[in-house]
């Protein structure tokens, strides 16, 4: 029994605002993700609920005092949820606040969708172990998984000044690279750019410096979850990794998507976290009856390309991969626990990456190093072109639903980014 289901999980629920109810919808009554918008880029900034292809204005709605969604997301669980019960009693079919609360709706392509929140501090993980382990035979054939990697939650602090909302567009980056047969490193534009398909936790609830979140504690310090890409710079990589570790090779840019996705709108979708026999078990710190018994969550990831030829000739995206959060390494609650168990202190806003989210096979790969074996095959699209990084002009749409049998499919909306060509050098 999942007792963390409610009545604003009902498959049976139906909103008044029918583009809800279609059947393909992201987001229908049983979501409420929560956004930032404005009326045109310059207006006031506003929190929002997607509902089907609408935004309602939650503070114009009277469920909300602030504009300012990281105080939002400090409240409690028990605040937020009874903000969910308010939104589904309020948006559900036959509600009394219909006629109200009308007026507070605007079509999504209307609005400016803008970062949702401001995110202080930025963490990479590297929960993919199927992406771990490729990567590692591309760059340590002799030992592609290092000996930590099932023990430890490995990652990185990111930068959170170049994340960027879905729609963002940034120049290639020039980094210092050095080919195989050059002796030393030249600056230029990157030529192996790739983009990595991940989910970011945005962190709730913050705890105080010294104060570790334990694991029974830990959920109620996540907010919620949006689709994350870290665009990478492989051959800038490459170069500078060793010994600290990724830097001007993955903080040029970031994309998020603009909905997040709370963990009670998760709830249908929880999983058992389960380790193969062959592994390591967590140390008890990362270790609890609650996460082994759904510590997972089911979402079905894409990742779609659109070239600037496919553009040119009026043809959708592409699909280049599929792969399931539920195969990461570590759950959410392990990847908060982990990251304050030294004291260190979270924040609300705060950004975890869960590193690239790559499937078993080969095909379910989540970056074109790995569909692209290091650039050695090259794929070839729908259209005939072929690709291994990416070309400028190229725009990555990551996608992202949850679907179980017995309750209403929700999805994260998109997250699109686009390349545009390296800047001339000054
Ligand atoms: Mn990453």
């Amino acid at each position: 029994m999942n007792e963390l289901l409610n009545a604003t999980h009902d498959p049976q629920l139906r909103s008044w605002v029918a583009s809800a109810n279609e059947a393909g919808s992201d987001f229908p009554v049983q979501n409420l993700p929560f956004g930032t918008y404005s009326q045109g880029p310059q207006g006031a900034r506003k929190i929002g609920v997607a509902i089907g292809s609408q935004v309602l204005d939650v503070r114009a709605a009277g469920l909300v005092d602030t504009a300012d969604m990281n105080e939002l997301m400090a409240q409690s669980p028990q605040v937020l949820s009874a903000l969910r019960a308010a939104l589904s009693q309020g948006l559900v079919e036959g509600s009394a606040q219909q006629a109200a609360w009308e007026r507070f709706l605007s079509p999504q392509d209307s609005v400016t969708l803008h970062l949702p929140c401001r995110i202080g501090d930025y963490t990479d993980f590297y929960t993919g172990i199927h992406h771990a382990t490729t990567v590692g035979k591309l760059f340590r054939p002799d030992a592609p998984l290092l000996p930590n990697y099932k023990w430890v939650p490995i990652g990185y602090h990111g930068r959170a000044s170049s994340i960027g909302v879905s729609g963002q567009v940034f120049h290639r980056p020039l980094g210092q690279t050095r080919g195989p047969n050059e002796e030393v490193p030249v600056l230029r534009p990157s030529h192996r750019l790739d983009y990595e398909l991940e989910l970011g936790v945005l962190v709730g609830q913050g705890n105080a410096l010294g104060e570790p979140i334990g694991m029974g504690q830990a959920e109620a310090h996540a907010f919620g979850m949006v689709l994350l890409n870290d665009w990478s710079a492989r051959d800038v990589q490459a170069w500078e990794y060793q010994p600290l570790g990724p830097f001007l090779s993955k903080n040029f840019a970031s994309t998020i998507s603009p909905w997040i996705v709370t963990m009670e709108a998760l709830a249908p979708f929880r999983v058992p976290f389960v380790r193969p026999d062959a592994d390591p078990q967590p140390l008890p710190y990362l270790d609890s009856e609650g996460n082994r018994r759904q510590g997972g969550v089911d979402v079905a990831l894409e990742v779609w390309i659109e070239t600037q030829a496919m553009r040119e000739a009026g043809q959708g995206p592409a699909r280049l991969s599929q792969s399931n959060f539920r195969d990461a390494y570590w759950t959410v609650a392990q990847l908060l626990s982990h990251h304050s168990v030294n004291g260190c202190n979270l924040q609300p806003g705060d950004l975890l990456g869960s590193g690239t989210l790559s499937g078993p096979r080969p095909e379910q790969a989540g970056s074109l190093l790995e569909l692209s074996m290091g650039g050695k095959n090259a794929l070839t699209l729908a259209n005939g072109e072929t690709r291994t990084f990416l070309q400028d002009g190229d725009a990555i749409i990551l996608r992202a639903s949850c679907a179980r049998e017995g309750f209403r499919r929700i999805g994260f909306g998109e997250c699109r980014g686009q390349v545009l060509p390296a800047r001339r050098l000054q």
